[in-house]
């Protein structure tokens, strides 16, 4: 059942948000051993908020997300639960505020079921990079779910919630939404508040929402939208009505095919289906054409020199002192604050530490930070140009289908290459999604859908018009090994 049809069903009172949650709950019980999507599960919070729930349904309350369970992504600051952004830094640590999009859904009536597991402070593409275990696939259990939100794509694929918010930074709400076969909305930056989002790179982090069908994610990126004081970064501008579009006809829609996105690197079986995808978008009455973002090839490169900065100015505050993990048994204050880093951070996240202060340091600054900066100018405008002429954009979201535990964890440049399709569009700031478009090898494929900036409605009535017609609709994974 999809979080709309389930609030269909509370609003007539032929369910209770109680008998939803201990559902959710009971399946959380049952699959978890086996998938480790989550780093904690609230049943105590969820049940309260549930039984709340349930008596403002009989009130009248008709949000549509009022009584829904939901998971979130461990970087979300979550009032008096245990947040810890996958790492053993933050073990332990409990925020006494929520997160703005955390107290959106709170004040509406969401059920909280748990904390879902992520690469540790959402660096990586697989979910391996979690201090706490590895999330698997619910696909196949061999197999990675993605990442960095892992946890989030997995829980929603294998209803152990019904939808939840990641964070993506580069690709990490849409590469795993392909992984695990569920919808995933990257929204513009700015168009969520990131007040409470657990930082990584400031000028790219936005927060979005996972779910089973279109319509689900539609109702809860309305839900988490809007300007906030508490971000300077995010936008004041009207949040729309994101279902009214749902169900529009696409006729005449201009729809560029990014013609860097197809080349060598790219699995023949997720070609094959991209492709038709796009076919059928066609058939739908879009009007398809072949584009080019000829700086394609440099946004990888360009990313991980702004994104590990970014990393390394923002986890400086991580000393031993003010959060988290401190080595009590240090001599003095600096071998206190060196001890605490090297203890309490992962590899992958000294390695962006590393990075980052180095493309920063005097000497080294403008050779790599001020020419990355220049370089995403030019990424930037490349989709500006083509905006001129499409109204968005259809590509893969990632080369290949969920790869297998292990496999690239040893060799971060091949784990890195998994994100060279999702990151210009977080370069440039701009909407994109990820909708299921068929499988191959038995795995989950996603369809890559880029608009320009605030063009959500006009992406979630393409991505809904597409998965009425593919037909593409959920269907749940059997979690066999
Ligand atoms: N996989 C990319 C990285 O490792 C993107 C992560 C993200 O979007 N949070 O940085």
């Amino acid at each position: 059942m999809t979080a709309h049809e389930a609030s269909g069903l509370l609003r007539n009172r032929e369910i209770s948000s109680v008998e939803l949650t201990e559902a959710v709950l009971e399946r959380i019980g049952q699959v978890e051993p086996n998938l480790g999507a989550h780093i904690s599960v609230t049943s105590d919070l969820a049940m309260k908020q549930a039984n709340a729930a349930d008596l403002a349904i009989q009130e009248g309350v008709v949000h549509s997300l009022c009584g829904i369970p939901i998971g979130l992504k461990d970087v979300l600051s979550t009032a008096d639960v245990e947040t810890t952004c996958g790492s053993r830094m933050l073990e332990g640590f409990v925020p006494p505020f929520d997160a703005t999009v955390v107290g959106k859904l709170r004040g509406i009536g969401a059920v909280f079921t748990g904390k879902l597991n992520l690469d540790e402070f959402a660096m990586g593409s697989s979910t391996e990079n979690s201090a706490f275990h590895v999330t698997k696939n619910p696909w196949d259990l061999t197999r990675v779910p993605g990442g960095s939100s892992g946890g989030s794509a997995a829980a929603v694929a294998s209803y152990e919630c019904m939808v939840s918010l990641g964070s993506d930074t580069g690709g990490s709400i849409r590469q795993p939404a392909s992984f695990c076969g569920v919808v995933g909305v990257k929204p513009t930056y700015g168009r969520v508040s990131r007040f409470g989002l657990v930082a990584f790179a400031s000028s790219l982090d936005q927060i979005g929402p996972i779910a089973r069908d279109v319509e689900d994610a539609a109702i809860l990126l309305e839900a988490i939208s809007g300007g906030d004081s508490n971000d300077s970064t995010s936008l004041h501008v009207e949040v729309p009505n994101y279902c009214e579009v749902l169900g529009r006809s696409i006729e005449g829609l201009r729809v560029g095919v990014p013609v860097e996105y197809f080349g060598s690197g790219l699995d023949d079986d997720v070609k094959e289906l991209v492709l038709k995808a796009i076919d059928q978008l066609a058939d739908l009455g879009a009007e398809v054409v072949d584009v080019s973002l000829p700086h394609t090839e440099y946004a990888l490169a360009t990313y991980y020199l702004l994104a590990p900065a970014e990393a390394s100015a923002n986890l400086a505050r991580y000393n031993g002192v003010k959060y988290g993990y401190s080595n009590l048994e240090s001599v003095d204050v600096s071998d206190m604050m060196a001890s605490s880093r090297a203890r309490g951070f992962g590899e992958e996240v000294k390695r962006r530490i590393m990075l980052g202060t180095y493309a920063l340091s005097a000497g080294y600054y403008d050779s790599y930070y001020l020419k990355a900066q220049k370089v995403r100018t030019l990424i930037r405008s490349d989709f500006d140009e083509v905006f001129q002429n499409v109204d968005l954009l259809a590509a893969p979201v990632s080369p290949s289908v969920a790869f297998s535990l292990g496999d690239r964890i040893d060799d971060p440049y091949e784990m890195y290459m998994s994100d060279a399709m999702t990151i210009p569009a977080s370069m440039a700031g701009i909407a994109g999604l990820s909708v299921p478009c068929g499988f191959a090898e038995g795995l989950p494929v996603g369809l890559q859908m880029l608009g320009p900036a605030l063009s959500e409605p006009t992406l979630l009535q393409a991505a809904y018009a597409y998965e009425q017609e593919a037909k593409i609709l959920f269907k749940a994974p059997s979690l066999d090994v």
